[in-house]
Protein backbone atom coordinates (compact mmCIF):
# COMPACT_ATOMS: atom_id res chain seq x y z
CA UNK A 1 0.00 0.00 0.00
CA UNK A 2 0.99 3.54 -1.06
CA UNK A 3 2.78 5.56 1.76
CA UNK A 4 1.94 9.34 1.28
CA UNK A 5 4.62 12.40 2.19
CA UNK A 6 2.86 15.28 1.82
CA UNK A 7 5.46 18.63 1.69
CA UNK A 8 3.88 22.03 2.94
CA UNK A 9 5.90 25.80 2.93
CA UNK A 10 5.67 28.03 5.79
CA UNK A 11 6.15 31.70 6.14
CA UNK A 12 7.46 33.03 2.70
CA UNK A 13 6.83 31.07 -1.17
CA UNK A 14 10.37 30.01 -3.12
CA UNK A 15 11.88 28.07 -0.33
CA UNK A 16 12.52 25.13 -2.71
CA UNK A 17 9.50 22.97 -1.17
CA UNK A 18 10.54 21.29 -4.69
CA UNK A 19 13.62 20.48 -4.82
CA UNK A 20 13.15 19.55 -1.14
CA UNK A 21 10.44 16.82 -2.02
CA UNK A 22 12.18 16.00 -5.02
CA UNK A 23 15.73 15.27 -2.57
CA UNK A 24 13.97 13.23 0.08
CA UNK A 25 12.09 11.41 -3.52
CA UNK A 26 15.73 10.61 -4.65
CA UNK A 27 16.62 9.37 -1.57
CA UNK A 28 14.30 6.73 -1.58
CA UNK A 29 14.56 5.98 -5.30
CA UNK A 30 18.13 5.26 -4.40
CA UNK A 31 16.99 2.86 -2.09
CA UNK A 32 14.86 0.59 -4.58
CA UNK A 33 11.71 1.79 -3.42
CA UNK A 34 8.71 2.85 -6.55
CA UNK A 35 8.23 6.55 -5.37
CA UNK A 36 5.76 9.15 -7.61
CA UNK A 37 5.78 12.91 -6.69
CA UNK A 38 3.22 15.53 -7.89
CA UNK A 39 2.34 18.79 -7.29
CA UNK A 40 -0.78 20.75 -6.01
CA UNK A 41 -1.26 23.99 -7.41
CA UNK A 42 -3.98 26.29 -5.41
CA UNK A 43 -4.42 28.76 -8.42
CA UNK A 44 -7.55 28.95 -10.53
CA UNK A 45 -5.75 28.09 -13.84
CA UNK A 46 -6.12 24.93 -15.80
CA UNK A 47 -2.47 24.61 -15.82
CA UNK A 48 0.57 27.29 -15.87
CA UNK A 49 0.33 27.23 -19.61
CA UNK A 50 -1.17 30.41 -20.07
CA UNK A 51 0.88 32.33 -17.33
CA UNK A 52 3.67 34.90 -18.27
CA UNK A 53 6.79 33.24 -17.39
CA UNK A 54 7.75 36.18 -15.26
CA UNK A 55 5.32 36.16 -12.94
CA UNK A 56 5.18 32.05 -12.38
CA UNK A 57 8.24 31.13 -14.27
CA UNK A 58 8.75 28.48 -16.72
CA UNK A 59 5.95 26.23 -17.84
CA UNK A 60 7.72 22.71 -17.90
CA UNK A 61 6.67 20.22 -20.43
CA UNK A 62 6.04 16.56 -19.79
CA UNK A 63 6.01 13.83 -22.57
CA UNK A 64 2.46 13.22 -22.73
CA UNK A 65 1.97 17.00 -23.40
CA UNK A 66 1.11 18.54 -20.09
CA UNK A 67 1.77 21.91 -19.12
CA UNK A 68 3.01 22.44 -15.74
CA UNK A 69 4.87 23.34 -12.97
CA UNK A 70 8.58 23.93 -12.77
CA UNK A 71 8.68 21.98 -9.84
CA UNK A 72 7.83 18.92 -11.85
CA UNK A 73 11.24 19.79 -13.70
CA UNK A 74 13.04 18.99 -10.62
CA UNK A 75 11.02 15.77 -9.84
CA UNK A 76 12.80 14.31 -13.27
CA UNK A 77 16.08 15.69 -13.06
CA UNK A 78 16.57 14.45 -9.45
CA UNK A 79 14.82 11.29 -9.24
CA UNK A 80 14.88 10.62 -13.58
CA UNK A 81 11.45 9.12 -13.31
CA UNK A 82 9.13 10.83 -16.27
CA UNK A 83 5.94 13.28 -15.29
CA UNK A 84 2.64 13.22 -16.52
CA UNK A 85 -0.24 15.00 -16.44
CA UNK A 86 -1.69 13.41 -13.50
CA UNK A 87 1.37 14.91 -11.64
CA UNK A 88 0.31 18.42 -11.56
CA UNK A 89 -3.00 18.85 -10.05
CA UNK A 90 -4.58 22.49 -10.17
CA UNK A 91 -7.72 24.18 -8.15
CA UNK A 92 -8.37 25.36 -11.70
CA UNK A 93 -8.33 21.28 -12.94
CA UNK A 94 -10.31 20.15 -9.52
CA UNK A 95 -12.74 22.63 -10.11
CA UNK A 96 -13.41 21.85 -13.67
CA UNK A 97 -13.55 18.31 -12.92
CA UNK A 98 -16.25 18.89 -10.23
CA UNK A 99 -18.24 22.01 -12.06
CA UNK A 100 -18.57 19.13 -15.27
CA UNK A 101 -19.71 16.46 -12.94
CA UNK A 102 -22.20 18.79 -11.37
CA UNK A 103 -23.51 19.65 -15.03
CA UNK A 104 -23.37 16.07 -15.97
CA UNK A 105 -26.13 15.23 -12.86
CA UNK A 106 -23.61 13.11 -11.37
CA UNK A 107 -23.83 14.34 -7.41
CA UNK A 108 -27.59 13.08 -7.77
CA UNK A 109 -29.17 16.36 -6.68
CA UNK A 110 -27.22 17.47 -3.80
CA UNK A 111 -25.45 20.86 -3.07
CA UNK A 112 -21.94 20.93 -4.69
CA UNK A 113 -19.75 22.12 -1.68
CA UNK A 114 -15.99 22.51 -0.98
CA UNK A 115 -16.36 19.97 1.54
CA UNK A 116 -16.84 17.27 0.40
CA UNK A 117 -17.03 17.37 -3.06
CA UNK A 118 -13.88 19.41 -4.13
CA UNK A 119 -12.13 17.77 -0.99
CA UNK A 120 -13.19 14.36 -2.55
CA UNK A 121 -11.69 15.13 -6.23
CA UNK A 122 -8.68 16.28 -4.90
CA UNK A 123 -8.12 13.02 -2.94
CA UNK A 124 -9.10 11.33 -5.91
CA UNK A 125 -6.18 13.39 -8.48
CA UNK A 126 -3.88 12.50 -5.14
CA UNK A 127 -4.51 8.75 -5.55
CA UNK A 128 -4.04 8.98 -9.18
CA UNK A 129 -1.03 10.88 -9.30
CA UNK A 130 0.49 8.61 -6.39
CA UNK A 131 0.39 5.61 -9.77
CA UNK A 132 0.68 2.63 -6.96
CA UNK A 133 4.43 3.48 -6.16
CA UNK A 134 5.66 3.06 -2.51
CA UNK A 135 5.70 6.09 -1.72
CA UNK A 136 4.06 8.97 -3.25
CA UNK A 137 5.89 12.53 -2.23
CA UNK A 138 3.05 15.17 -2.66
CA UNK A 139 3.85 18.89 -2.97
CA UNK A 140 1.00 21.12 -1.44
CA UNK A 141 2.12 24.36 -3.59
CA UNK A 142 1.78 27.68 -2.13
CA UNK A 143 2.50 29.11 1.57
CA UNK A 144 0.19 27.85 4.79
CA UNK A 145 -2.19 30.57 5.35
CA UNK A 146 -3.07 31.57 1.53
CA UNK A 147 -6.87 31.55 1.45
CA UNK A 148 -6.87 29.27 -1.43
CA UNK A 149 -4.68 26.58 -0.74
CA UNK A 150 -7.33 25.93 2.21
CA UNK A 151 -9.39 23.05 0.47
CA UNK A 152 -5.86 21.17 -0.27
CA UNK A 153 -4.92 21.23 3.30
CA UNK A 154 -8.13 19.76 4.33
CA UNK A 155 -8.22 17.51 1.67
CA UNK A 156 -4.54 15.77 3.11
CA UNK A 157 -6.24 16.12 6.55
CA UNK A 158 -8.61 13.73 5.35
CA UNK A 159 -6.61 11.85 3.65
CA UNK A 160 -4.25 10.77 6.59
CA UNK A 161 -7.13 10.35 9.14
CA UNK A 162 -8.63 8.19 6.12
CA UNK A 163 -5.31 5.92 5.67
CA UNK A 164 -4.69 6.00 9.32
CA UNK A 165 -1.35 5.71 11.01
CA UNK A 166 1.58 5.16 9.64
CA UNK A 167 0.65 5.60 5.95
CA UNK A 168 1.54 9.92 5.62
CA UNK A 169 3.91 11.65 7.11
CA UNK A 170 3.26 15.78 7.17
CA UNK A 171 7.13 17.68 6.33
CA UNK A 172 6.73 21.34 6.88
CA UNK A 173 9.49 23.67 5.13
CA UNK A 174 9.69 26.50 6.81
CA UNK A 175 11.98 29.30 7.01
CA UNK A 176 14.13 30.85 10.25
CA UNK A 177 15.17 34.29 9.33
CA UNK A 178 18.74 35.43 10.33
CA UNK A 179 18.70 38.67 11.94
CA UNK A 180 22.37 40.02 11.08
CA UNK A 181 22.54 43.00 13.63
CA UNK A 182 21.50 40.66 16.59
CA UNK A 183 23.18 37.69 15.09
CA UNK A 184 19.98 35.96 15.78
CA UNK A 185 17.96 32.73 14.07
CA UNK A 186 14.33 33.60 14.73
CA UNK A 187 11.57 30.76 15.13
CA UNK A 188 8.93 33.09 15.66
CA UNK A 189 7.15 33.05 12.13
CA UNK A 190 7.99 29.33 12.12
CA UNK A 191 5.88 28.89 15.53
CA UNK A 192 2.97 30.63 13.44
CA UNK A 193 3.09 28.99 10.15
CA UNK A 194 2.77 25.49 12.49
CA UNK A 195 0.15 26.95 14.67
CA UNK A 196 -1.92 28.17 11.47
CA UNK A 197 -1.46 24.29 9.99
CA UNK A 198 -2.50 22.71 13.41
CA UNK A 199 -5.46 24.95 13.53
CA UNK A 200 -6.88 23.35 10.65
CA UNK A 201 -6.36 20.17 11.83
CA UNK A 202 -2.58 19.49 10.78
CA UNK A 203 0.55 18.43 13.02
CA UNK A 204 3.23 18.85 10.71
CA UNK A 205 5.62 15.31 11.74
CA UNK A 206 8.91 16.97 10.60
CA UNK A 207 9.97 20.69 10.34
CA UNK A 208 12.66 21.05 7.62
CA UNK A 209 14.32 24.74 8.43
CA UNK A 210 15.99 26.68 5.58
CA UNK A 211 18.43 29.31 5.98
CA UNK A 212 22.12 29.85 5.57
CA UNK A 213 23.37 27.72 8.35
CA UNK A 214 22.88 24.03 10.20
CA UNK A 215 20.50 24.96 13.75
CA UNK A 216 21.96 23.94 16.57
CA UNK A 217 20.24 21.32 19.34
CA UNK A 218 18.75 24.22 21.16
CA UNK A 219 17.32 25.89 18.23
CA UNK A 220 15.67 22.60 17.29
CA UNK A 221 14.92 22.12 21.36
CA UNK A 222 12.77 25.37 21.82
CA UNK A 223 11.34 24.44 17.99
CA UNK A 224 10.03 21.60 19.26
CA UNK A 225 8.15 23.10 22.28
CA UNK A 226 6.77 25.30 20.38
CA UNK A 227 5.75 23.54 17.67
CA UNK A 228 4.62 20.18 18.81
CA UNK A 229 6.81 18.39 16.67
CA UNK A 230 9.78 15.97 18.19
CA UNK A 231 12.68 17.44 18.33
CA UNK A 232 14.25 15.17 16.97
CA UNK A 233 12.25 15.60 13.55
CA UNK A 234 13.87 19.25 13.29
CA UNK A 235 15.98 19.04 10.49
CA UNK A 236 18.48 22.07 8.12
CA UNK A 237 17.63 22.61 4.87
CA UNK A 238 20.59 25.07 3.98
CA UNK A 239 21.47 27.14 1.67
CA UNK A 240 23.22 24.61 -0.67
CA UNK A 241 26.01 25.96 -3.10
CA UNK A 242 24.07 23.24 -5.80
CA UNK A 243 20.72 22.16 -5.38
CA UNK A 244 22.39 18.85 -6.64
CA UNK A 245 24.19 18.22 -2.90
CA UNK A 246 20.80 18.39 -1.18
CA UNK A 247 20.19 14.28 -1.36
CA UNK A 248 23.63 14.19 0.80
CA UNK A 249 22.57 17.14 3.06
CA UNK A 250 19.75 15.35 3.95
CA UNK A 251 21.24 12.03 4.66
CA UNK A 252 23.74 13.48 6.75
CA UNK A 253 21.05 14.80 9.19
CA UNK A 254 19.24 10.77 8.15
CA UNK A 255 15.60 12.47 7.66
CA UNK A 256 15.33 9.30 5.36
CA UNK A 257 15.70 6.78 8.46
CA UNK A 258 13.77 9.01 10.44
CA UNK A 259 10.72 8.78 7.46
CA UNK A 260 11.54 5.22 6.71
CA UNK A 261 10.59 4.63 10.80
CA UNK A 262 7.52 7.07 10.95
CA UNK A 263 6.49 5.35 8.15
CA UNK A 264 6.71 1.46 9.04
CA UNK A 265 8.62 0.93 6.28
CA UNK A 266 11.64 -2.11 6.00
CA UNK A 267 15.04 -0.57 5.60
CA UNK A 268 16.89 -1.26 2.38
CA UNK A 269 20.13 -0.30 1.66
CA UNK A 270 20.31 3.17 0.57
CA UNK A 271 23.24 3.57 -2.80
CA UNK A 272 24.32 7.67 -2.84
CA UNK A 273 27.14 7.00 -4.71
CA UNK A 274 25.84 9.15 -7.84
CA UNK A 275 25.30 12.41 -5.99
CA UNK A 276 28.51 11.85 -4.28
CA UNK A 277 30.42 11.47 -7.44
CA UNK A 278 28.31 14.16 -8.67
CA UNK A 279 29.54 16.35 -6.04
CA UNK A 280 33.27 15.50 -6.84
CA UNK A 281 32.81 16.07 -10.33
CA UNK A 282 31.35 19.76 -9.85
CA UNK A 283 34.19 20.48 -7.36
CA UNK A 284 36.50 19.80 -10.24
CA UNK A 285 35.15 21.94 -12.77
CA UNK A 286 36.79 25.73 -12.40
CA UNK A 287 37.30 27.00 -16.00
CA UNK A 288 34.09 29.80 -17.03
CA UNK A 289 32.79 30.11 -20.11
CA UNK A 290 30.29 32.61 -21.02
CA UNK A 291 27.05 31.86 -22.98
CA UNK A 292 24.99 34.77 -23.63
CA UNK A 293 21.31 33.93 -23.20
CA UNK A 294 19.28 36.58 -25.78
CA UNK A 295 15.64 35.96 -23.60
CA UNK A 296 12.82 39.03 -22.96
CA UNK A 297 11.82 37.17 -20.13
CA UNK A 298 15.61 37.81 -18.41
CA UNK A 299 14.39 39.77 -15.18
CA UNK A 300 13.28 36.05 -13.89
CA UNK A 301 15.51 33.74 -14.30
CA UNK A 302 13.15 30.69 -13.04
CA UNK A 303 11.76 31.35 -16.19
CA UNK A 304 14.71 29.72 -18.16
CA UNK A 305 14.58 26.93 -15.29
CA UNK A 306 15.13 23.81 -17.38
CA UNK A 307 17.48 25.86 -19.49
CA UNK A 308 19.81 27.23 -16.80
CA UNK A 309 20.02 23.30 -15.37
CA UNK A 310 20.65 22.16 -18.72
CA UNK A 311 23.76 24.39 -19.21
CA UNK A 312 24.56 23.75 -15.76
CA UNK A 313 24.31 20.07 -16.58
CA UNK A 314 26.57 20.53 -20.04
CA UNK A 315 29.06 22.42 -17.95
CA UNK A 316 29.63 19.75 -15.15
CA UNK A 317 30.17 16.67 -18.26
CA UNK A 318 32.39 18.92 -20.34
CA UNK A 319 34.42 20.27 -16.70
CA UNK A 320 33.13 23.83 -17.03
CA UNK A 321 31.62 25.76 -15.24
CA UNK A 322 28.68 27.89 -17.49
CA UNK A 323 28.65 31.40 -16.36
CA UNK A 324 24.71 32.58 -18.26
CA UNK A 325 24.84 36.39 -19.11
CA UNK A 326 21.27 37.21 -19.95
CA UNK A 327 20.53 39.72 -22.29
CA UNK A 328 17.32 41.57 -22.61
CA UNK A 329 16.51 41.22 -26.76
CA UNK A 330 14.90 44.86 -26.91
CA UNK A 331 17.79 46.80 -25.87
CA UNK A 332 19.83 44.74 -28.72
CA UNK A 333 20.40 46.82 -31.72
CA UNK A 334 23.48 46.45 -35.26
CA UNK A 335 25.07 49.14 -32.74
CA UNK A 336 25.88 47.86 -29.41
CA UNK A 337 25.91 43.86 -30.66
CA UNK A 338 29.65 44.06 -31.14
CA UNK A 339 29.94 42.76 -27.10
CA UNK A 340 29.04 39.28 -28.08
CA UNK A 341 32.09 39.15 -28.98
CA UNK A 342 33.52 38.32 -25.63
CA UNK A 343 31.03 34.85 -25.07
CA UNK A 344 31.99 31.86 -25.59
CA UNK A 345 28.63 31.16 -26.71
CA UNK A 346 25.10 32.62 -28.00
CA UNK A 347 21.74 30.59 -26.72
CA UNK A 348 18.38 32.07 -28.26
CA UNK A 349 15.48 30.19 -26.04
CA UNK A 350 11.99 29.73 -26.96
CA UNK A 351 9.36 32.44 -26.23
CA UNK A 352 5.79 34.41 -28.05
CA UNK A 353 4.98 37.43 -29.46
CA UNK A 354 6.36 40.16 -31.06
CA UNK A 355 8.36 41.91 -28.56
CA UNK A 356 12.43 41.82 -28.91
CA UNK A 357 12.11 39.59 -31.79
CA UNK A 358 14.42 42.20 -34.17
CA UNK A 359 16.68 42.18 -31.28
CA UNK A 360 17.02 38.04 -31.17
CA UNK A 361 17.84 38.04 -35.30
CA UNK A 362 20.20 40.54 -35.05
CA UNK A 363 22.27 38.26 -32.54
CA UNK A 364 21.72 34.81 -34.29
CA UNK A 365 22.90 37.07 -37.83
CA UNK A 366 26.33 38.23 -35.58
CA UNK A 367 26.86 34.17 -34.09
CA UNK A 368 26.52 32.76 -37.83
CA UNK A 369 28.92 35.58 -39.49
CA UNK A 370 31.26 35.58 -36.40
CA UNK A 371 31.91 32.00 -36.27
CA UNK A 372 30.26 32.00 -32.53
CA UNK A 373 28.69 28.95 -31.19
CA UNK A 374 24.91 29.28 -31.65
CA UNK A 375 21.93 27.12 -30.17
CA UNK A 376 18.60 28.13 -30.88
CA UNK A 377 15.66 26.66 -28.92
CA UNK A 378 12.08 26.49 -30.42
CA UNK A 379 11.89 30.25 -31.33
CA UNK A 380 15.57 30.40 -31.04
CA UNK A 381 15.39 28.04 -34.79
CA UNK A 382 12.89 29.86 -35.82
CA UNK A 383 14.74 33.31 -35.56
CA UNK A 384 17.73 31.67 -37.51
CA UNK A 385 15.40 30.27 -40.42
CA UNK A 386 13.80 34.45 -40.67
CA UNK A 387 17.78 35.77 -40.50
CA UNK A 388 19.26 33.18 -42.97
CA UNK A 389 15.75 34.00 -44.93
CA UNK A 390 16.17 37.81 -44.92
CA UNK A 391 20.00 38.07 -44.90
CA UNK A 392 21.51 35.36 -47.22
CA UNK A 393 18.62 34.61 -49.34
CA UNK A 394 17.24 38.49 -49.39
CA UNK A 395 13.81 37.74 -48.92
CA UNK A 396 13.31 41.18 -47.49
CA UNK A 397 10.58 41.30 -44.64
CA UNK A 398 10.87 37.98 -44.27
CA UNK A 399 9.51 36.83 -40.59
CA UNK A 400 6.93 34.37 -38.83
CA UNK A 401 3.51 35.19 -39.32
CA UNK A 402 3.47 35.10 -35.81
CA UNK A 403 4.96 38.89 -35.64
CA UNK A 404 3.86 40.01 -39.40
CA UNK A 405 0.89 38.13 -40.35
CA UNK A 406 1.07 40.30 -44.08
CA UNK A 407 5.35 39.43 -44.54
CA UNK A 408 5.52 38.67 -48.27
CA UNK A 409 7.95 35.83 -47.30
CA UNK A 410 5.81 33.66 -44.25
CA UNK A 411 9.11 31.50 -43.99
CA UNK A 412 7.34 30.26 -40.42
CA UNK A 413 3.75 30.00 -40.28
CA UNK A 414 0.65 28.54 -38.60
CA UNK A 415 -0.48 24.90 -39.45
CA UNK A 416 -3.40 23.92 -39.16
CA UNK A 417 -2.94 19.88 -38.96
CA UNK A 418 -0.32 18.67 -36.78
CA UNK A 419 0.38 15.35 -34.85
CA UNK A 420 -0.65 15.14 -31.52
CA UNK A 421 1.72 13.04 -28.48
CA UNK A 422 0.36 9.99 -29.90
CA UNK A 423 0.31 10.30 -33.57
CA UNK A 424 -2.97 11.56 -34.14
CA UNK A 425 -3.92 14.29 -36.17
CA UNK A 426 -5.32 17.15 -34.47
CA UNK A 427 -6.58 20.86 -35.61
CA UNK A 428 -5.96 23.83 -34.17
CA UNK A 429 -8.92 25.55 -32.09
CA UNK A 430 -7.54 29.87 -33.12
CA UNK A 431 -9.83 30.92 -30.66
CA UNK A 432 -8.49 29.49 -27.92
CA UNK A 433 -5.11 29.85 -26.10
CA UNK A 434 -5.06 27.48 -23.27
CA UNK A 435 -3.57 23.83 -25.21
CA UNK A 436 -3.56 24.68 -28.72
CA UNK A 437 -0.24 24.09 -29.44
CA UNK A 438 2.07 21.08 -31.01
CA UNK A 439 2.41 19.35 -27.08
CA UNK A 440 4.69 16.75 -25.90
CA UNK A 441 7.14 14.38 -27.13
CA UNK A 442 7.02 13.91 -30.74
CA UNK A 443 9.49 11.37 -33.04
CA UNK A 444 12.11 13.31 -35.06
CA UNK A 445 14.41 11.47 -37.94
CA UNK A 446 18.06 13.06 -37.97
CA UNK A 447 19.65 12.95 -40.76
CA UNK A 448 22.89 11.35 -40.77
CA UNK A 449 25.43 13.20 -41.86
CA UNK A 450 24.82 16.45 -40.15
CA UNK A 451 26.09 18.01 -36.71
CA UNK A 452 22.86 17.19 -34.88
CA UNK A 453 23.19 13.02 -35.55
CA UNK A 454 26.95 13.61 -34.43
CA UNK A 455 25.40 14.86 -31.09
CA UNK A 456 22.75 12.27 -30.90
CA UNK A 457 24.60 9.22 -32.29
CA UNK A 458 20.82 8.01 -33.34
CA UNK A 459 18.83 8.26 -36.42
CA UNK A 460 15.48 8.72 -34.23
CA UNK A 461 14.88 10.94 -31.32
CA UNK A 462 11.75 11.43 -29.02
CA UNK A 463 11.62 15.44 -27.74
CA UNK A 464 9.25 17.53 -26.16
CA UNK A 465 7.25 20.41 -28.32
CA UNK A 466 5.77 23.75 -27.27
CA UNK A 467 4.49 25.64 -29.73
CA UNK A 468 1.92 26.64 -32.80
CA UNK A 469 4.37 27.64 -35.64
CA UNK A 470 6.45 25.88 -38.23
CA UNK A 471 8.67 26.48 -40.64
CA UNK A 472 6.94 26.90 -43.81
CA UNK A 473 7.51 23.44 -45.93
CA UNK A 474 6.62 25.55 -48.94
CA UNK A 475 9.48 27.91 -48.98
CA UNK A 476 12.13 25.21 -48.28
CA UNK A 477 13.15 25.45 -52.13
CA UNK A 478 14.55 28.89 -51.20
CA UNK A 479 17.40 27.13 -48.58
CA UNK A 480 18.64 24.11 -51.27
CA UNK A 481 22.12 24.44 -52.36
CA UNK A 482 23.00 26.86 -49.12
CA UNK A 483 24.77 25.88 -46.20
CA UNK A 484 21.46 26.22 -44.37
CA UNK A 485 19.86 22.73 -43.54
CA UNK A 486 17.02 21.02 -42.15
CA UNK A 487 18.73 18.05 -40.64
CA UNK A 488 15.75 16.93 -38.36
CA UNK A 489 12.32 16.07 -39.56
CA UNK A 490 9.18 14.89 -37.75
CA UNK A 491 8.54 11.08 -38.79
CA UNK A 492 6.18 11.88 -41.94
CA UNK A 493 8.75 14.39 -43.10
CA UNK A 494 6.66 16.99 -43.59
CA UNK A 495 7.63 19.35 -40.24
CA UNK A 496 10.97 21.20 -39.60
CA UNK A 497 12.49 20.16 -36.49
CA UNK A 498 16.77 20.66 -36.60
CA UNK A 499 17.91 23.09 -38.55
CA UNK A 500 21.77 23.75 -39.20
CA UNK A 501 24.00 25.79 -40.98
CA UNK A 502 27.49 23.90 -42.51
CA UNK A 503 31.09 25.37 -42.52
CA UNK A 504 30.66 26.96 -38.58
CA UNK A 505 32.17 25.30 -35.55
CA UNK A 506 28.65 24.95 -34.28
CA UNK A 507 24.94 26.40 -35.43
CA UNK A 508 21.85 24.09 -34.24
CA UNK A 509 18.28 25.28 -34.11
CA UNK A 510 15.84 23.11 -32.64
CA UNK A 511 12.06 23.06 -33.23
CA UNK A 512 11.78 20.86 -30.17
CA UNK A 513 12.60 21.88 -26.27
CA UNK A 514 15.61 19.60 -25.35
CA UNK A 515 16.05 21.18 -21.74
CA UNK A 516 13.03 19.36 -20.68
CA UNK A 517 15.14 16.21 -20.88
CA UNK A 518 18.44 17.16 -19.63
CA UNK A 519 19.91 15.02 -16.28
CA UNK A 520 22.59 16.09 -14.03
CA UNK A 521 24.47 12.63 -14.37
CA UNK A 522 23.55 12.75 -18.54
CA UNK A 523 23.11 16.00 -19.42
CA UNK A 524 21.16 16.11 -23.04
CA UNK A 525 23.80 15.88 -26.37
CA UNK A 526 22.72 18.61 -27.84
CA UNK A 527 23.55 20.82 -24.79
CA UNK A 528 26.80 18.86 -23.85
CA UNK A 529 27.70 19.56 -27.89
CA UNK A 530 26.94 22.92 -27.47
CA UNK A 531 29.27 23.59 -24.68
CA UNK A 532 31.69 21.80 -25.69
CA UNK A 533 31.89 23.90 -29.24
CA UNK A 534 32.09 26.90 -27.12
CA UNK A 535 34.35 25.62 -24.68
CA UNK A 536 36.60 25.16 -27.58
CA UNK A 537 36.47 29.20 -28.48
CA UNK A 538 38.85 31.69 -27.91
CA UNK A 539 37.77 35.22 -26.56
N1 LIG B 1 6.21 31.46 -30.56
C1 LIG B 1 6.70 30.35 -31.29
C2 LIG B 1 5.60 29.38 -31.66
O1 LIG B 1 4.55 29.39 -31.08
C3 LIG B 1 7.78 29.63 -30.52
C4 LIG B 1 7.30 29.01 -29.24
C5 LIG B 1 8.41 28.58 -28.33
O2 LIG B 1 9.52 29.07 -28.43
N2 LIG B 1 8.13 27.72 -27.38
O3 LIG B 1 5.76 28.59 -32.54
Amino acid sequence: MTRYVFITGGVVSSLGKGIAAASLASLFKLRGFKVSLQKLDPYINIDPGTMSPIQHGEVFVTDDGAETDLDLGHYERFVGIRMSQDSNVTAGRVYSNVIEKERKGEYLGSTVQVIPHVTDEIKKLIIKGSKKSDIAFVEVGGTVGDIESLPFLESIRQFSLELGDKKTIFVHLTLLPFIDVTKEIKTKPTQHSVKELRSIGIQPDILLCRGKNPINQKLKNKLAMFTNVSSDAVFSSIDAKSIYDIPILFKEQKIDDYLLKKLNLKNKKLNLKPWKDYKTKVLKCRKKIKIAMIGKYVDLTDSYKSLNEALYHAGVINNRVVDITYLDSEKISKGNIKSLSSMNGILVPGGFGNRGIEGKIIAAEYARKNKIPYFGICLGMQISVIEFARNVLKLSGANSTEFNPDTKSPVVALVDEWLDSHGKNIVTDKKSMGGTMRLGAQECLVDKNSLAYKMYKKSFISERHRHRYEVNANLLNCFLETDFIFSGKSKKGNLMEIIEIKNHPWYLGCQFHPEFTSSPINGHPLFNGFVNAASKRKT
